[in-house]
This record gives C-alpha cells, structure tokens and sequence, in this order.
C-alpha cells in the first residue's frame, strides 16, 4: 500500500501514512459476495484502521454467533465465528489453540442465560429470531457502543464516496436500531441504493432542503438493520436526550451501556 499523505475519513486528521478502510468491514463480507460486488474503501489513518479493525472483530465474532447459519445473506459467518473459538478446526499450532481456548472461555462467561433476558428490553429485533426459548440458549451482549462505531463509520464512508464529503462540524452523526422487517416511508421513494451485496445494503435519503442532512438505513445480513441520521450538532442538542453524547438509539429508561441480544449458542457451551 502507498503511503501518501491525507486526511481521515474518521478522525478527520491529517496524517502522513494513509491507509485504505473497507467502508463495509472486510471481514464481514459473507461467502456469497459476488466477485462484481465493488468493496469501496476510503482514507483512514493507521490509528483509526488499527482501532477498528479491533472493534470488528470482536463484534464479528459476537453477531456471528446469532445469525442464521443457513442465511444466504450471511454465508459462511457463522462457521467462521466457530472456527475462531477453535471449533471445527485441526492443525491448529499449540499457541493458536491456547489462544482461541482462551477467547471462546471469555466469551463464554459473558453468556446470560434467556431467562434472564425475556421480555427486557436491549433485544436487538433481527438478531433475535432464532430466539425460540429452549433450554440451553443464552445471549450474547453487544457493545452498543461498538455498535454506533460501525454504522458511522459506514456512513462517513459512504458519503466520501458519494459526495467526497468529510462528515464535519456544524453536522453530527446519530445512530438508532429497528426492526429489519420494517421500512418506514421515508426510504421507499427518492432514495438511493448503495450495494455491497448480500451482506449490506444501504439507503440514503435527504428530505430536507440541506442535502447535508440525511439518512442512512444500514442493513447488515438481512438481520441487523441500524439508522444513521447526520444533522446539525444544535438539532441534537435540542432534540437528544443530553445524557446521551455519541451514541442513542433506545428511550432513555431501556438505555443502558450494553446491549444483550441473543446469540444460539449453545453449540459451543
Ligand atoms: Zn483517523
């Protein structure tokens, strides 16, 4: 990769040595992606990719693991999540196997057995749905936090692409979650499609007269669906609940630092 001088699509810096984000992480990308699939990189500093590259795969692992195994839109996630918990692997060296032992032990003792769970609120809709209430089931908490990193990340990416437009102040990024079943009216006219094959599909809509000021409905798998709003840091400030800075997304009495959501996992307990 050339190292060239730019400035960060994330952290807005500029930096000596570029490097190239995948707007839609590279590791997420299911095994049925078509070759033809364009996956759009942007320019990032080496901290920001570093960070990142962190954050996706933990969450990676942690969505993975409540996907549909036999979902097209998902193909092959989850038996690669497995496989980093040294499930379905051989020949792995004895430091690898040490490692992945030791990843799988502390996921593991995050695990919240359903009972716990059932009918709180925190419960992300589409990753639910293999949710069926048997013994043995447990979820998996999601960082929220995480969560809000990637569909803003996604969504300055697409605006660079789009637009060559650095996500800046007076603008600010919000980021909520719905229900992956539903559209709501504003994205079924006027909008525009951007696809990165199964995996992700994104819609972008501006319904103000600022063309600054749009949305984003990120679906990630056919199950995980999250809204990016980018409007002016004085609309949040008005109309934001100010306890909550970065990241919103539930009323302010089901906000909580971690999401649970849950995951079938009891393939690996
Ligand atoms: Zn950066």
């Amino acid at each position: 990769m050339a190292k060239t001088s730019g400035r960060c699509v994330h952290c807005l810096r500029l930096t000596e040595e570029i490097t190239d984000d995948h707007v839609f992480p590279h590791s997420w990308y299911p095994d049925s992606t078509p070759a033809t699939v364009q996956r759009w990189t942007v320019p990032c500093c080496r901290e920001c990719n570093n960070r990142l590259s962190l954050l996706e795969t933990d969450l990676l692992l942690r969505l993975a693991l409540c996907l549909d195994p036999a979902s097209e839109a998902a193909a092959g996630l989850s038996s690669r999540a497995l496989r980093s918990l040294g499930l379905d692997t051989t020949n792995l060296s004895d430091s690898e196997k040490e490692h992945r032992k030791r990843r799988k032990a502390k996921l593991k003792s995050e695990l919240l057995p359903l009972s716990e769970i059932a009918g709180q609120p925190g419960v992300i809709p589409g990753l639910s749905r293999q949710w069926v209430g048997q013994e043995g089931q447990f979820a998996v908490p999601i960082p929220w936090a995480a969560l809000s990193i990637i569909a803003e990340k996604i969504a300055r990416g697409c605006e660079y692409k789009l637009k060559e437009r650095y996500v800046e102040t007076p603008y600010a990024i919000r980021t909520t979650i719905s229900d992956p079943d539903e559209v709501s009216p504003t994205f079924s006219s006027h909008r525009r499609l951007i696809d990165f094959g199964p995996g992700c599909q994104v819609l972008r809509v501006f319904i103000t007269e600022d063309p600054k000021i749009v949305r984003h409905r990120i679906l990630i798998w056919g199950a995980l669906c999250m809204h990016t709003l980018i409007d002016t840091e004085e609309y949040f400030r008005n109309e934001f609940d100010p306890r909550v800075q970065r990241v919103q997304g539930l009323p302010p009495d089901q906000w909580r630092g971690k999401m649970t959501i849950h995951g079938s996992v009891s393939d690996f307990v």
